[in-house]
């Protein structure tokens, strides 16, 4: 009907106007990907560490959080009595669950990490609290919940796949409080770390002769603030140079003990603390990847 209406007024439309007016799109490119004459052997995975997290709330809260708000993970795990892991966020994809803070020189580690949520409330309800009147500057152990034996086992068998894929340092497998130590205490006291390493062969751990060796009360006596600092520094952890334990620096020796001394995470630094981080920069001296 359009159609008859423009030839009975006499009308054409002005097709060829409009295609000269515009610069032609190249359909064809210039050049072909040659991903096969040479390859290059400086490379590794843009996949470096594993940072692990409890969500501070409940399965139903977890899923809410994680799937529907800005902050993400690439695997949560609920507390139910069943097989599944759920894989929220594409590994090639960046989760959201890291923020500020850094580790083994790396920073923004959203970019180059797995996270792995982990249902747990985290400080028991009436401990909740605990620090608010200032007595207690820490919670300790007995102020965290303990992790279901199953859940433990999925997150071991995940990390040790995750650990194989991307061929993770075992410093790397970390917690959030280990990333962040003035921000965050998860995965708490109470997650088993040692247990991981010597049931699972996960993450790090100190050889206990090498921390006898250290436990000599003469070195300890005599070693400076910036020495020891330093020695957090060499095993990964961010700490500033400020020539006291101040609380930035006191949350990172809470954070190390949540980690490797969690029947006794007290913020301060002492005899068995000093020879648990020698022992381990001993035993890890060198295993930073910075390239
Ligand atoms: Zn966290």
């Amino acid at each position: 009907m359009v159609k008859n209406i423009f030839l009975a007024f006499g009308l054409t439309l002005p097709l060829i106007g409009c295609v000269t007016t515009t610069s032609p799109v190249a359909t064809t490119k210039s050049y072909i990907v040659d991903s096969k004459t040479y390859q290059a052997t400086g490379k590794s995975e843009r996949i470096k560490t594993i940072v692990l997290h409890y969500t501070v709330s409940d399965n139903d809260r977890s899923i809410n959080t994680l799937t529907t708000g800005k902050v993400s993970a690439h695997y949560l795990i609920l507390d139910n009595d069943d097989d599944k892991i759920y894989n929220l966020v594409p590994e090639n994809e960046r989760a959201w669950h890291a923020g500020d803070g850094g580790f083994a020189g790396r920073t923004i580690l959203n970019d180059t990490s797995i996270g792995i949520e982990i249902v747990n409330a985290g400080i028991a309800p009436e401990y909740q609290n605990a620090l608010k009147d200032g007595q207690l500057a820490y919670h300790p152990y007995d102020h965290y919940l303990a992790f279901d034996e199953l859940q433990i086992k999925k997150v071991a068998e995940l990390v040790q796949d995750i650990t194989a894929r991307y061929d993770i340092s075992p410093k790397n497998i970390i917690g959030h409080s280990d990333m962040a130590p003035s921000r965050k205490i998860d995965p708490g006291a109470k997650f088993p770390w040692q247990q991981l390493y010597k049931q699972y062969g996960i993450g790090a751990w100190y050889d206990d002769a090498d921390k006898l060796a250290f436990m000599d009360i003469n070195a300890f006596a005599t070693a400076t603030i910036p020495e020891i600092k330093q020695q957090f520094r060499d095993y990964g952890y961010q700490i500033n140079n400020s020539d006291e334990w101040d609380k930035a620096s006191r949350d990172v020796i809470y954070a190390f003990q949540l980690h490797f001394r969690p029947l006794n995470p007290t913020g301060e630094i002492d005899l068995e603390t000093y020879a648990i981080l020698k022992a381990l920069n001993k035993k890890y001296a060198n295993t930073n990847d910075f390239y």
